[in-house]
């Protein structure tokens, strides 16, 4: 999946197609910002005007990189989701300890008790 955004000449950059004086209608800028969030955390790809990058290159272009930043961060602060793992031979329960471009760190703990943490694609877990 890519977050497609069109936007010609005169229109809000949120890819509406609606006309603007501006770079936005107001509020617009607040949905264009969810949605690189959500790309972001997905870790899928933004398409500017035919343009490919990633969410972050994106946002940081209008300045909002720490909007993506601080979207992670709750993200792996707030409620962990559970989710096993296998590792070699075995699974285990384990927590997703933070998403970062479709890949998350999920953290478990061994058989011996030790506290591990592996990287899995967003999409396997
Ligand atoms: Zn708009």
């Amino acid at each position: 999946m890519t977050l497609m955004i069109r936007v010609k000449e005169g229109q809000c950059n949120c890819g509406c197609g609606e006309e603007a004086g501006r770079d936005f209608r107001q509020g617009h800028d607040a949905k264009l910002k969810s949605a690189l969030i959500k790309a972001h955390l997905a870790g899928e790809k933004v398409t500017v005007d035919g343009r490919t990058a990633s969410a972050r290159t994106v946002s940081e272009r209008r300045g909002w990189g720490h909007f993506l930043q601080r979207a992670s961060e709750r993200r792996s602060g707030g409620q962990r989701r559970r989710v096993s793992v296998k590792v070699g031979r075995w699974t285990y329960d384990g927590e997703v300890v933070s998403v970062k471009g479709g890949v998350a760190k999920v953290r478990f703990a061994t058989r011996d008790g030790e506290t591990r943490t592996v990287e899995r694609a967003v999409n396997e877990l």
